[in-house]
């Protein structure tokens, strides 16, 4: 038997509904701010992830999906949405056309990872990028969508983490002080750090590796080494949060995953996840469309993953698959039960009938699991009077209504 890849996972119909859901509810949210939807294509040239997303990340150096077109190019599945929509905005010149440039795109991205819960090789994520406002005010309007997404989808509790990682002007300072002192302690350091000292220093800030962590703790912190420009910033991003009541946890370790962050940078965590307990990583980019070829435009957003996300949100309860079913028991009623059907359906009704002849008792159970709210059955009897009998599934009542009316009354009961 052919299964599916490992570290992917099918969607079935009867979860597809919870993400149908937690989908309508971004879009609403999403427009309410004024961001428009984007679809960019899932593949793109190798050399726009490893230039926008920095080839010491572990995503870039061990987790891309990479392989060679038939005309020998290289091209890479998507493991982000930032890099391709930086990319369109640079293509189709949309800072020029667009007076508030704010998208978001939702779908899936492939990363190589070792698959576990809350882990897949081709996961989903919901992303927001908003371009052109270098104002601390957006980035609190940024983490005010994330959070009205979580809250909008049902999350129950989660932490807002909150850090600040510098800019051009004051990280590279940073970054060789931090480097000065990994080397003063390598021997504390596991070969993934000691690596990372040299090529990454801010990455060592994110090991979970137990030995190094007192070592970590004690390291110079960049809050200790922003520019005023930096620190203003970020002391008015927190103001602005405290505005708004918003709880937030300052931490300095958190300098996330990809190279391209400047100044904030925020996580979202819920306990309810267990071991992988981000929700959603977000953060300015200012300096990003350039690198990428483009002009001089900030940028700022997050990623949200949505297996985790409906996955803390559980299962919801079997839907309502039909409104009528027609339990067709004289197959001489057939085109007269098809015809109902197509009109029912044509006045916006859902309604399933059987096409295989089963009995009575079969056919209303299968309308019984369906929860059918009615059920018109015709038989030998009905068919003989030109009537239709007609039960109420919940109060289990039943009438009869001749063939003259009944699309009318069923379209009456059900819309009613
Ligand atoms: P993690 O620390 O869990 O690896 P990350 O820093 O790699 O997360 P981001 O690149 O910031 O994650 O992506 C944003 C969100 O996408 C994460 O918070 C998570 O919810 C989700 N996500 C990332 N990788 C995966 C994956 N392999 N499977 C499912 N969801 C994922
Ligand atoms: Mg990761």
């Amino acid at each position: 038997m052919i299964r599916a890849i490992k570290g992917t996972k099918d969607i079935l119909p009867e979860e597809v509904g919870a993400w149908q859901r937690v989908e309508s509810a971004a879009r609403a949210l999403f427009a309410r701010y004024g961001c428009r939807e984007i679809r960019t294509p899932i593949f793109e040239e190798t050399q726009l992830f490893a230039r926008g997303i920095g080839a010491e990340t572990d995503i870039v150096s061990k987790e891309m999906y990479t392989f060679a077109d038939r005309d020998e190019s290289s091209l890479t599945l998507r493991p982000e949405a930032t890099a391709g929509i930086v990319r369109a905005v640079i293509e189709h010149n949309l800072m020029n056309e667009d007076p508030a440039l704010r998208v978001y795109a939702l779908g899936p991205m492939f990363r190589r990872e070792r698959p576990q819960k809350g882990r897949y090789r081709q996961f989903h994520q919901v992303d927001v990028e908003i371009f052109g406002v270098a104002a601390p005010s957006v980035d609190v309007e940024v983490i005010q969508i994330a959070l009205g997404f979580l809250e909008a989808a049902g999350l129950p509790d989660y932490e807002l983490v909150l850090n600040s990682v510098g800019d051009a002007a004051c990280r590279p300072a940073y970054v060789e002080t931090l480097r000065a002192a990994l080397r003063a302690n390598l021997a504390t350091l596991g070969p993934d750090s000691q690596r990372r000292a040299e090529t990454n220093p801010l990455r060592v800030l994110d090991s979970k590796a137990p030995e190094e962590q007192a070592l970590i703790e004690s390291l110079p912190k960049i809050s200790e080494h922003l520019c005023d420009a930096c620190r203003e910033h970020f002391a008015e991003v927190r103001r602005q949060l405290d505005l708004f009541a918003i709880p937030y946890r300052v931490d300095h370790r958190l300098v996330r995953g990809l190279d391209y962050y400047t100044r904030t940078t925020f996580e979202v965590t819920s306990g309810a996840l267990g071991a992988q307990n981000s929700v959603l990583g977000g953060g300015r980019y200012d300096g990003l469309v350039k690198d990428l070829g483009g002009p001089d435009l900030t940028g700022i957003g997050f990623a949200l993953g949505l297996e985790r996300l409906v996955m803390i949100l559980g299962a919801p309860k079997a839907e309502r698959r039909c409104d009528v079913f027609l339990a067709l028991l004289a197959p001489a009623g057939r085109d007269k039960a098809l015809l109902l059907q197509r009109e029912l359906r044509a006045a916006g009704l859902a309604v399933l009938t059987d096409h295989e002849g089963r009995g009575l008792k079969s056919q209303m159970k299968r309308a019984d699991k369906l929860q059918s709210r009615f059920v018109a059955l015709l038989g030998d009897d009905e068919l003989a009077k030109n009537v239709w009998t007609v039960r109420d599934m919940a109060g289990s009542s039943q009438e009869t209504i001749e063939d003259a009316r009944i699309a009318a009354y069923l379209k009456e009961k059900a819309n009613g």
